[in-house]
């Protein structure tokens, strides 16, 4: 669906390894006081005095993380290292520095690696991470990219999973489902692309979920938020796979089980009106449809009136005792058991 916007085609092989690498990364400034050494050495060497280091990494391959077909190589680049940031944020954590390493086929010109650094470089500046090294090879057959991101945090601050107590409140950042729902809307207009090339998409009113699928942002604001609030989450996870999925980490590694209101579930009106054109349930879609990257976490009780009407946020549930399991709340108030797939309507409140 995208056209070779970009005429021009330098192999690779022209500019060599070292070139190459130099060639890339030539433009990208270092901003982080905790980065001491960047790219141009063996190694990196970063310095984050009295505070903890926190790291996090992703491997993403062509045809199965990503379809060049309709991701523009800028904006796989930005989502690639938003979605490892993601995981920082999700620690209550400061993300501070990336690396990232590439492998690609002779497929690839110059060209294609430069929109794919220039979308990388973009998402450096905008949540102030520096790029400190990586490494580059070919490959026989498609793309590669792993990202490694580091951040720091003192100790008290982080936040892992395993904190949440039984009657804490569930909270999410922003809506769910709409990256879901924006996917589903490119495919459709690929197969579409196929039939007919010439087909010219209205892909307008679908821009908020399109632009959720292809630049989707990480919650950079949140642990400021927090912090503003007074606020200190008992635990946290970050909405790669699906709400449902990321409540059962929660739960799992807690120990605690969870009631869900799916009339709390926070949808964008344009994912509903998606969910209504496919005939796909929009309570599903937010269970299982992932890569919203919002965050989920939990506050004690007392947090309520702070957290409370806060447009950014929205409490869905909260935690209980884990002999009740972790459970969705229908609008018509039966209990269903939650999956990872989003929830299981073959199971009953009582043989879970
Ligand atoms: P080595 O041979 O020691 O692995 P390289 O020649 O691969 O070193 O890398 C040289 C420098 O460039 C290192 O600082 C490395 O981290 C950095 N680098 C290599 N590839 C990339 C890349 N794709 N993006 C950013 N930095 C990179
Ligand atoms: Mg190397």
């Amino acid at each position: 669906m995208i056209a070779d916007k970009n005429p021009k085609r330098t192999s690779l092989e022209t500019l060599g390894e070292f070139g190459l690498i130099d060639h890339l990364t030539k433009n990208f400034q270092l901003q982080q006081q905790s980065t001491v050494m960047g790219i141009g050495d063996d190694a990196a060497v970063l310095d984050f005095k009295e505070k903890k280091a926190i790291l996090s990494t992703d491997l993403l391959i062509e045809g199965v993380h990503f379809d060049l077909s309709y991701v523009p190589l800028k904006h796989l680049g930005y989502k690639a290292v938003v979605v490892n940031l993601s995981d920082v944020y999700a620690m209550n954590a400061t993300a501070t520095q990336i690396t990232v390493s590439i492998a690609a086929s002779n497929r690839f010109p110059l060209q294609a690696l430069e929109e794919l650094y220039e979308g990388i470089a973009l998402a450096c500046k905008k949540y102030n991470v520096d790029l400190i090294g990586g490494d580059t090879t070919s490959s026989t057959k498609g793309l590669l990219i792993s990202i490694t991101a580091i951040g720091e945090a003192e100790t008290k601050n982080i936040t892992y999973r395993s904190g949440a107590k039984p009657n804490d409140l569930l909270v999410v950042s922003g809506d769910l489902g709409g990256a879901y729902m924006g996917l589903q809307v490119l495919e459709r207009e690929k197969e579409v692309f196929k039939v007919n090339p010439n087909n010219q998409p209205d892909l307008e009113p679908y821009s908020y979920i399109i632009e959720r699928q292809l630049k989707p942002e990480a919650r950079v604001d949140i642990a400021n938020l927090l912090q503003q609030l007074e606020v200190t989450p008992t635990a946290m996870i970050d909405i790669s796979d699906g709400l449902s999925s990321e409540i059962l980490h929660l739960c799992k590694k807690s120990q605690v089980g969870c009631n869900l209101f799916e009339n709390k579930i926070p949808l964008d009106p344009t994912v509903i009106t998606a969910c209504e054109e496919f005939k796909i349930d929009s309570t599903m879609i937010a269970l299982s449809g992932g890569e919203d990257y919002e965050l989920l976490f939990t506050v004690d009780q007392k947090d309520f009136e702070k957290i409370k009407g806060n447009p950014n946020l929205s409490i869905i549930g909260f935690m209980t005792d884990a002999s009740e399991g972790a459970n969705l709340v229908t609008r018509g108030d039966s209990k269903i058991p939650l999956t990872a797939q989003g929830w299981n309507s073959f199971k009953t409140e009582t043989d879970s």
